[in-house]
């Protein structure tokens, strides 16, 4: 007998046939023919059939076992083509179990649609085992992976990590607020996203920064926002003009699509490039669906939104968090650039003042947005004024514009959401179908019964009644 000492995994049984090996994995499923019992074994790298005597009618689904098996082929008809391994099966010579499960809580041989999802963010480590959400997760780290290769091998960025426990920074949604032991009375604030130190690197040098970023925003959930927190590709560049942004993202995701999702079709490319203006016209939206059929679910149709008003009028929300008392909110944030050519513009009719924001869509999603940024002073100082700043919160920028007065590069950046990035890719129908622990609409965290109660004694070291 010819004995594998080292593990082998399922989807190298297909090539292990007459051998003896041992297996690893989770019981998939089992299948009681009275005298012979049929079971998939199922590891990371797939589903392979296994076939033994009475005992393995002891086995529940989910249990883990170890086997030692007999790889064989498959009688000619019995042969499975939608399987990697569909053409062999494993004779168990051993079966040691390992771990036994429990009857599950919820089925996860479907696409899991149609269970609640509340129960499914209980059990997400279960829900995970699911071939779909798997899949999901697996190509959430290969698009990582790949914007991380292509950004430092090809395109000289450095990955830089910024602070989490920060102070406020105004992308107007509501913060998220950490108490300070040392300084008692003061608060952190969690990053809404890395826009200040981004900038701040820019004026250090780097040039070329780029960060898979957290963000934390505390504005309700939606279908393409995650409650609590999301990622971003974070990324700003010197010496660049708007097209230079757009044109790193739109070669590096279209190479990203065809090597991680080959069967994607692009409706157009190059990706046009429309104006705010007219898409507004055209579409009454400034995220419009551009795909050609809507029913094909392979199909991406991604757009640039460019010259974009750099002002809208105010909201309350924007009002309440910190735009301040003036009619005009910035309609991207108050570090985007006006264009040059409207700079006068400023003082005599603000509204009619185009900026050099961009917007990435996708399929009708946002999927990122970024500008050109302000890096003179004395406009900065001009748009704080125009959304209503007090004096307080200029004072709260003071850093920015500190740093800007010792040699500041021309800049600009983009960030790509990626959680809603994936989620359009892959036509999914919400943004927790590609995160691995998202928050349920209510704030709950997957799995762990977050927030909770703090201790008396942890409040009194906050100095928090
Ligand atoms: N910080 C911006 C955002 O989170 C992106 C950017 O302007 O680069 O939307």
């Amino acid at each position: 007998m010819i004995m594998k000492e080292k593990r082998s995994l399922v989807i190298e049984t297909a090539k292990e046939i007459g051998k003896t090996v041992k297996l690893l994995g989770w019981v998939d499923s089992v299948r009681d023919h009275g005298k012979v019992v049929f079971f998939d074994l199922r590891d990371r790298t797939g589903l392979v059939q296994l076939i033994g005597d009475d005992k393995l009618k002891t086995l529940n689904c989910e249990d883990v076992v170890e086997i030692i098996g007999l790889v064989k082929k498959r009688p000619e008809g019995l042969i499975n083509p939608n399987l990697a391994t569909g053409k062999v099966e494993v004779e168990v010579k051993k079966l040691t179990l390992l771990s036994k499960s429990r009857d599950l809580p919820l089925p996860i041989n479907t696409d899991g649609r149609e269970i609640e999802e509340k129960v499914r963010l209980k059990y997400r480590y279960l829900d995970l085992r699911r071939a779909r959400m798997a899949q999901n997760i697996r190509l959430r780290s290969a698009l990582v992976q790949f914007i991380r290769n292509w950004l430092i091998e090809k395109e000289e960025f450095v990955e830089i990590e910024t602070p989490i426990l920060t102070k406020t920074t105004p992308e107007g949604a509501r913060d998220f607020l950490v108490p300070s032991r040392l300084q008692p009375g003061n608060f952190y604030a969690l990053p809404q996203s890395p826009q200040q130190y981004k900038q701040l690197l820019m004026v250090a040098g780097f040039e070329r920064y780029f960060q898979i970023a957290r963000c934390f925003r505390d504005e309700d959930a939606r279908s393409d926002r995650a409650y609590g927190e999301f990622t971003q590709l974070d990324l700003e560049m010197s010496f660049v003009v708007q097209n230079d942004i757009l044109e790193l993202i739109e070669k590096m995701f279209t190479a990203m699509i065809k090597k991680i999702f080959p069967r994607k079709k692009f409706t157009q490319l190059p990706w046009p490039r429309i104006s705010h203006q007219e898409v507004v016209k055209k579409y009454q939206t400034d995220k419009p669906d551009l795909r050609k059929n809507k029913e094909n679910k392979d199909e991406l149709a991604f757009a640039w939104i460019v010259d974009f008003p750099l002002f809208a009028a105010q909201s309350k929300e924007e009002f309440f968090h910190g735009s301040g008392k003036a009619a005009f909110a910035p309609s991207h944030h108050m570090f985007t650039s006006p264009k040059a050519e409207d700079i006068s513009l400023l003082d005599k009719d603000p509204l009619k003042v185009k900026s050099l924001q961009h917007d990435l869509v996708l399929n009708g999603y946002e999927v990122g947005g970024g500008s050109i940024r302000i890096n003179d002073p004395k406009v900065q100082e001009k748009i704080f004024e125009l959304i209503g700043f007090s004096k307080r919160q200029k004072n709260q920028f003071a850093h920015l514009l500190e740093a800007f007065a010792y040699g500041v590069p021309p800049h600009g950046g983009i960030a790509p959401g990626i959680d809603r990035l994936l989620m359009a890719i892959l036509g999914e129908q919400s943004v927790r179908e590609v995160m691995a622990f998202p928050c349920a609409t209510s704030g709950k965290i997957a799995v762990m019964e977050a927030p909770s109660r703090a201790s008396k004694e942890q409040l009194l070291e906050l100095g928090i009644r």
